[in-house]
């Protein structure tokens, strides 16, 4: 994954010196070109292949940190430039510019050479140092450790047993003393912690500050008591707790907490498409993308662009502007003419300063101009601003705004995505419809937003429960659907079970009042059902025979 940042180095060091071997050839094809294009100043073709040599000498000569040999291709790229825009008008004198600028920069290759490709003064492409680690591997296990500290041991018991349900995996303890050997075993992910007990009317609170000052940084904690006062909750505080519920407390409440606490909000890295028809700039890029935590994949020949972002999935195609078969331009706006692509960010890099050409390129849509050579830093920051800014907007509107899970339109394609992977992989997948069982009557009976607070709970307790590769999207008012990656029509049905098992025991509180509430579900699969459709369709049978049969319980397509 990352690297540290002396193999990043290495990497780096092996990227010029392949760079550098391959100059010398690459200065006799241009030579070749300078002569054709002088014997035949409109030869075209040449004029061509001889600008872009100059220009991508200039841009990767300067990136590496070869400021001489960048100086004297600019001054030749600025040459033929004019070559190109009007052949007629070059004189003798043009000529010997032009050569000239050759043969310095065979000079500089030569010194190049001789000292190696070590990196020149004042040059900071070897130096950089980004933050390691970035993209954490994420634990298989949903289930998070959560000690409750609790004397009244019906009450933690039924707390327990609330918190199985959302993922949770509690640990109960009726005494500080079993607490503390405990934490000291093995932390939890988050604690639950009354405040008296009878070993002390502080006790709950005495022990953890106690931990703390012997054993530093804990695990975040909740404390839950009886007190309502001032007094107490200052306590809590200076014990480090996170939050405070005074008794009886709502386990939806807690859980929303604990997601909070317990988030490992690693986010998954940021996907960045590098095309750039320079295979050893291309990869200078990339290295230091990535060696900021961020997954990259590179493209020499733009005729693969499309293939690609359709596979890869970038947040961000990072584009050169100059390339043999078509311009960055070109490629930008067959990028866009894909529907599903017109949204993409793209970001020219190039050493193109004439801000006129600048302003040509970005008028196909693209989201910013960078300039060859860029600082690392500024490199990553640009990008993972733009990136950033495009997983926000995505994510909105892939959303459900009460629930936060996939809308219907989002499952959909999903559902569509992970079939396509299994056919491709031989391989299988299951659909679950999923339905609240009589839904109407608990809006009726507790109100709309008791109402809401059941659908949300149900989305936490999906989220929750199942593994990271299932998907949950709320496909209707109170219809979800989940996709079970590589889950066999049993294993999904199995699944379904102990979720629909789990949800029936949530207890919701309205005032004084407690009620839980049931799902119906129906699940079919692939290669079962062919298609989409046929699945959505076989999962939506399944799910009317459970109605049917009673709610509350799972049934399988056959
Ligand atoms: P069944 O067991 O047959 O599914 O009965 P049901 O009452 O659940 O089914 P029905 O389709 O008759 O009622 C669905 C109810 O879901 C009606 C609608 O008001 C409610 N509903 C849909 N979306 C929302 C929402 O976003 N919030 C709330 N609170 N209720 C919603
Ligand atoms: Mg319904
Ligand atoms: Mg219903």
């Amino acid at each position: 994954m990352n690297d540290r940042p002396s193999s990043v180095r290495n990497k780096i060091a092996q990227l010029r010196a392949t760079f550098v071997e391959q100059l010398p050839g690459r200065l006799s094809d241009a030579r070749c070109h300078f002569d054709a294009a002088k014997a035949n100043p409109n030869d075209r073709e040449a004029a061509a292949s001889l600008h872009r040599f100059l220009h991508s000498i200039k841009g990767t000569g300067n990136s590496f940190g070869f400021k001489d040999l960048g100086a004297a291709a600019a001054q030749g790229e600025h040459l033929a430039g004019k070559l190109l825009e009007n052949p007629v008008s070059v004189t003798p004198e043009f000529w010997l510019d032009l050569n000239e600028c050759l043969s310095n920069m065979a000079l500089c290759i030569e010194v190049l050479q001789d000292f190696g490709a070590a990196p020149s003064q004042g040059d900071r492409t070897a130096t950089f140092e980004m933050p390691l680690d970035a993209g954490a591997v994420q634990e298989e296990s949903n289930d998070k450790l959560i000690y409750v500290c609790e004397d009244e041991s019906l009450q933690a018991e039924h707390l327990g047993e609330q918190l199985r349900c959302f993922g949770y995996q509690a640990v109960l303890f009726n005494n500080t003393e079993d607490f503390r050997r405990a934490v000291l075993e093995e932390q939890p992910a988050a604690a639950i912690m009354d405040i008296m007990f009878p070993e002390g009317d502080s006790a709950g609170a005495n022990v953890l500050i106690d931990l703390r000052n012997n054993h530093g940084k804990l695990f975040p904690t909740v404390f839950i008591s009886g007190r309502r006062d001032f007094n107490a909750r200052l306590r809590a505080i200076r014990a480090g707790g996170e939050a405070y519920f005074p008794k009886p407390v709502k386990a939806m409440d807690l859980v929303v907490t604990l997601d909070l606490l317990t988030r490992q909000s690693e986010p998954e890295p940021f996907r960045v498409l590098v095309v750039d028809d320079e295979p050893e700039i291309a990869q200078y890029h990339s290295l230091i993308l990535e060696n900021a935590g961020m997954a990259t994949q590179v493209v020499h020949d733009p005729e693969c662009v499309l293939d690609v972002v359709g596979e890869f999935r970038p947040d961000l195609v990072l584009m050169d502007m100059y390339m043999p078969k078509c311009s960055g331009r070109e490629a930008a706006k067959l990028i866009r003419q894909i529907p599903d692509f017109v949204g993409l960010p793209i970001v020219f890099l190039s050493s193109e300063t004439d801000t006129k050409k600048q302003f040509s390129a970005m008028t196909v849509g693209a989201e910013g101009f960078l300039t060859k050579p860029i600082q690392p830093e500024d490199l990553v920051t640009e990008v993972a601003l733009r990136a950033e800014r495009m997983r926000t907007l995505r994510a909105l509107m892939a959303r459900d705004s009460l629930t936060g899970l996939f809308n219907h339109t989002t499952t959909t394609q999903l559902l569509e995505n992970s079939l396509t992977a299994a056919r491709r992989q031989d391989g299988q997948l299951s659909f679950a419809m999923i339905d609240l069982d009589r839904f109407k009557a608990v809006n009726d009976t507790y109100g709309h937003p008791t109402g809401d607070q059941v659908l949300l709970a149900l989305a936490r307790v999906l989220q929750q429960r199942l593994r990271n590769s299932d998907l949950v999207g709320r496909y209707g008012g109170e219809e979800f659907a989940v996709i079970l990656n590589d889950a066999s029509l049993e294993k999904a049905k199995q699944i379904m079970e102990h979720l629909r098992e789990d949800f029936s025991k949530v207890v919701f509180n309205v005032g004084d009042a407690k009620f839980s509430c049931t799902f119906s579900c129906g699940v079919a699969s692939f290669p079962h059902a062919g298609d989409a459709e046929n699945i959505r369709e076989a999962a939506d049978k399944a799910l009317y025979q459970a109605k049917h049969a009673g709610r509350n319980r799972v049934v399988a397509y056959e």
